[in-house]
């Protein structure tokens, strides 16, 4: 939102406002993690009622259950663009209702189902109240998806269409990004919990069926057992679904196949838009003057196409950019010193371990920082695979390292406070405590440090978990350089020149040895690469090999992981195209949806009876001529496309070949017994044998196979 309104873009976010927000970290005495909720006073975050002219404050209410709950709404400045924020806590509300946006991630699936429908229903309803009508709907991840039904819900109303006319229509104007990188990860729900909360809405409001509703939830909608999956309705309600990077995407495209039967993993249809960080918010100080001084005030309004194209930061000096990493590594140090006297103090800690915690650490030592949250698949216990180790390469006297390491464990998963508990006895039983800590309470304000001061951002994801991670863009701006597992965005970023990677770039499954051995190849790219290149000074004392990788680090990776370039990309990729299918589809009185519906409809009714006849090719001059007679059961032959399909592997991945065939008008034999011959000239650099004609719907403005799956192989 900060880089949309950045860029001048019209943008309005809808979220939840948590009266506990996320609970704030304690580590105790053994090293377990503690949570406490201390209550969000909206009093003094930077949110006002949002208000009615009449100067009441501005509620909607919404049916749940058989019973209304009733929303306040705020609203957040965000530089130009406003952020509305939606919460039950009102005192007109039954007490079950008033927690119901108390905590994010809290309760089980009852407390989600009734947060999601807040946020999608409620979101929806609130743009509506307030008179404001997007053309573009972006659901961030499954959790927004029953904002699609709204919308179709207020455009039946508007325009007295049935809901599947009206989902036909809105869907062009609503895109999914999905942010998990595995299928356990999506929310669901028992199709006796959809019942409870929104059959009324579905046969009242939609005016179709409960079973109809579940259907848009299910891999497969007869499945009368099968649960509501938030992102199959979010794919169902969308006219494009992307990923979080070019990792995500593929990954994305396998965990959606199930909904794409028949269609190869590569024409799944998911996108992708890297991620980016909005760089103003996470610049350092020192950061921002040098920035300044070499590519102007400026530099991260707009698009950033200027520092791409020029790379200024090139040209700064060795020394330069080496105070800027010295001051920044220095007011870090200042800060965890601060921060661990107050925090000791708070806990009752002697005067003199509160002395020497103002003492912990050195500005000059290299710095590495891991902050996370501690879930297994960040593996934040990939160096403790070998503490001695660690512990020689923490205490070495020439070449010492000091290690932050920051993170909360979700409350509910006893691995991750485990992960916790493993690093903070690790330093007791170690006495390393001047040479690593754990600091608590990992939130935005201590990202924000860390991010600024660190040298080495560490990152040990196992593949392909992590969708995209933005932790480690963060510390681009300033000077950090990333050692990470080459997972989510890395894979996009990494050459040897801005950092350096871990892990061989593929899967490994449950692979048991993998930790072990990327646990030892992480040592070795510290012992033999990171450290000595950290120390390794010229006349002047500057690690002349290090602030390169710093230089290039910044000057390449900064302006394309900015969330500049992630919000344009969003809006000429997404946005300009969905805004424009919305309103074609809804103009001349809705004429075009209303085909669309049609059309679906006569592929449902001609496809059981659609079949291919004999196929005949002919080789000459380099190429095939194949002719394929199709039985069309009546179908207009416009409706769909007969295509040529091959595929060939090459190391790169697979490479597809699709020819689109021709109908020929012949009055031959196989026209007389139904049939539609179709034809076309490939080149045959691949076998004939190689082509599979195949038949799949066609329709102009509408994406196959998003909106219709259907696809029939000729073998
Ligand atoms: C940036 C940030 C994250 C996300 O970091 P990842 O690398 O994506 O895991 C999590 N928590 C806080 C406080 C952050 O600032």
């Amino acid at each position: 939102m900060k880089s949309a309104s950045d860029l001048g873009l019209p943008v309005i976010g809808v979220g939840l406002l948590y009266q506990q927000g996320y609970f704030r970290q304690y580590i105790d005495n053994n090293g377990e993690q503690q949570a406490y909720k201390p209550f969000n006073d909206p009093g003094q975050l930077p949110v006002t009622p949002l208000r009615l002219p009449n100067g009441e404050w501005l509620r909607i209410e919404i049916p749940l259950r058989g019973y209304p709950v009733w929303l306040r709404a705020w609203q957040v400045q965000v530089g130009r663009v406003k952020l509305y924020l939606l919460d039950s806590n009102d005192a007109a509300n039954i007490p079950i209702y008033r927690e119901i946006t108390s905590e994010v991630y809290g309760g089980g699936s009852d407390m989600r189902i009734k947060q999601e429908i807040i946020l999608g229903i409620g979101g929806w309803r609130l743009l509506e109240t307030l008179g404001i009508a997007p053309d573009v709907c972006h659901l961030n991840e499954g959790h927004a998806a029953f904002a699609v039904l709204e919308r179709a819900h207020s455009y039946m109303q508007r325009t007295g269409e049935t809901f599947e006319v009206a989902l036909a229509i809105t869907r062009a104007g609503n895109l999914f990004t999905t942010h998990t990188a595995v299928a356990a990860g999506f929310d669901h729900f028992t199709p006796s919990l959809i019942a409870e909360y929104l059959s009324e809405y579905a046969e009242k409001k939609l005016n179709i069926s409960l079973h109809d509703l579940l259907a848009l939830g299910r891999q497969n909608p007869g499945d009368t057992s099968e649960n509501f999956n938030m992102a199959y309705l979010a794919i169902r309600g969308c006219g494009n679904v992307n990923g979080v990077s070019r990792l995500h995407g593929q990954v994305s495209r396998h965990i959606f196949e199930p909904l794409f039967e028949r269609w190869p993993t590569e024409e799944v249809p998911v996108g992708h838009v890297t991620n980016g960080v909005h760089m103003p918010s996470w610049e350092s100080a020192s950061a921002d003057d040098c920035w300044t001084e070499t590519c102007g005030k400026d530099r991260w309004q707009g698009t950033n196409d200027t520092l791409t194209q020029t790379q200024d930061m090139l040209r700064v000096s060795d020394s330069r950019l080496w105070k800027m990493r010295n001051e920044a590594r220095s007011s870090l140090i200042d800060y965890i010193r601060q921060r661990l006297a107050a925090e000791g103090a708070s806990y009752g800690v002697t005067a003199e371990a509160i002395g020497n915690t103002r003492k912990i650490f050195d500005p000059n030592i290299l710095t590495i920082g891991f902050a996370r949250r501690f879930v297994a698949y960040k593996r934040p216990d990939l160096l403790l695979h070998d503490p001695a180790r660690l512990v020689r390469l923490l205490t070495n006297d020439k070449q010492p390292v000091q290690l932050i390491i920051a993170g909360k464990a979700p409350p509910a998963d006893q691995g991750g406070r485990d992960l916790i508990r493993r690093w903070v006895q690790f330093i007791r039983q170690t006495g390393t405590s001047q040479h690593v800590i754990f600091v608590s309470d990992y939130d935005m304000l201590l990202a924000e440090h860390l991010v600024e001061g660190m040298d080495v951002w560490l990152n040990t994801p196992q593949r392909p978990w992590e969708a995209s991670g933005t932790s480690g863009m963060k510390v681009l701006v300033n000077g950090g350089v990333n050692l990470s597992e080459l997972d989510g965005w890395w894979v996009e970023a990494y050459t040897p020149e801005v950092g350096w990677a871990l892990g061989d770039g593929r899967e490994h499954g449950n692979d048991p040895g993998l930790d072990a051995r990327e646990a030892e190849d992480l040592f070795n790219l510290l012992e033999k690469e990171v450290i000595p290149d950290f120390y390794n000074r010229n006349a002047d004392n500057i690690p002349v090999s290090w602030i390169a990788r710093v230089r290039k680090s910044m000057a390449t990776l900064t302006p394309y992981f900015s969330a500049s370039r992630t919000v344009q990309e969003y809006t000429e990729k997404y946005y300009l195209p969905a805004a424009d299918a919305y309103h074609t589809r809804a103009a001349a009185n809705v004429a075009k949806g209303k085909q669309i519906v049609h059309w679906k409809s006569a592929i449902e009714l001609a496809w059981p009876r659609i079949y291919f006849g004999e196929v005949t090719v002919k080789t000459e001059e380099a190429q095939h001529l194949f002719e394929v007679p199709v039985f069309l059961a009546g179908l207009d032959p416009h409706s769909v496309m007969v295509e040529l399909f091959a595929r060939e592997d090459q190391p790169q991945g697979s490479k597809l070949f699709r020819f689109e065939m021709q109908p020929l008008t012949s009055s031959g034999e196989e026209a007389k017994k139904g049939f539609i011959v179709y034809n076309a000239k490939v080149p045959a650099t691949i076998p004939a044998g190689d082509y599979t004609p195949r038949l799949i719907p066609r329709h102009e403005g509408v994406s196959v196979p998003l909106e219709n799956a259907r696809i029939l192989w000729q073998r």
